[in-house]
């Protein structure tokens, strides 16, 4: 079974290859991570058999958090001045980090729905397994299209030098890097529809970790992401679940993972998705 659908670069107009573009910087967040054979420990989805099992990995820091995503050219000409070493925690840095956790959305969301494809040619399935392949395929391609919508936006943003609205707060533990988006959407109570997406990051910045919150920057959504804030306290709106039921994300150094009870490494390794008191002690503290 072949796992690789076709890509082309996700810089709009553009049909170029994609290289093997990185979601986190590699030298800004990753190689502070790593340890001196150029390591980090990542945790493995299994798309092909079960997609919810997880295997705890060791990856070099050349191909982790990887994907097929922008062609050279715009690899350079876009990202470049964020993978600086002058790293500056700005509007740039942020629509830009956003736009490749986006991009990287939709290389999982297209790779999921081949992998089904494939599954639904070639495997023998019920008529019933038949129709609930078809059912998240339709799935992952609404979610394709809606998701380069968005992406498109993003590119303008970038484009015209008008910034997503975000927040930056301090997390505890050092030594871990997550990228993810999260997207919902709501009716207000005039049965409008409103698409929520928000852009998670969490890196070692100067010895910190920060958590970087950032969303449209419209009314709704400036208000949900402070709701949101203000219900669930600073720093707790459920974060250790979204990274728990995320884990392939998440990017941690072999020392932070070390440093964890056993019985925490034990509940990270989870396959279930389960939420124990002791799991991410200091994350959300
Ligand atoms: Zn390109």
């Amino acid at each position: 079974m072949s796992t690789n659908a076709n890509y082309e670069c996700f810089s709009s107009g553009c049909s170029a290859e994609p290289i093997n573009s990185h979601e986190i910087s590699k030298d800004l967040f990753l190689k502070p991570l790593a340890c001196k054979n150029n390591k980090v420990l990542m945790f493995d989805k299994d798309f092909a058999n079960n997609i919810n099992q997880y295997k705890l990995k060791e990856i070099d820091i050349k191909s982790a958090t990887c994907f097929p995503g922008f062609c050279y050219e715009h690899d350079v000409s876009i990202f470049s001045d964020i993978e600086n070493k002058n790293f500056a925690l700005n509007d740039d840095f942020v629509n830009k980090q956003s736009f490749r956790v986006l991009a990287k959305e939709i290389y999982i969301q297209k790779q999921q729905s081949f992998l089904y494809k494939e599954k639904l040619l070639n495997g023998n399935y019920s008529f019933i397994e038949r129709i609930v392949l078809k059912r998240l395929i339709f799935l992952h391609n609404k979610k394709i299209r809606l998701y380069k919508k968005t992406l498109k936006k993003l590119e303008n943003l970038i484009n015209t030098n008008k910034s997503l609205y975000y927040i930056v707060y301090d997390l505890e533990p050092k030594g871990i890097a997550f990228s993810k988006m999260m997207y919902t959407h709501f009716r207000d109570r005039y049965i409008f529809r409103h698409n929520f997406h928000m852009f998670i990051n969490i890196f070692n910045v100067d010895d910190e970790t920060k958590c970087i919150l950032s969303v449209f920057n419209d009314e709704a959504s400036r208000e949900i992401i402070k709701q949101y804030l203000i219900k669930q306290g600073v720093g707790n709106f459920s974060l250790n679940r979204f990274i728990l039921q995320n884990k392939e994300r998440l990017v941690f150094s072999k020392k932070y993972y070390d440093s964890l009870s056993y019985v925490d490494q034990l509940e990270l390794k989870d396959d279930n998705n389960r939420i124990g008191n002791g799991f991410f002690p200091n994350l959300l503290e």
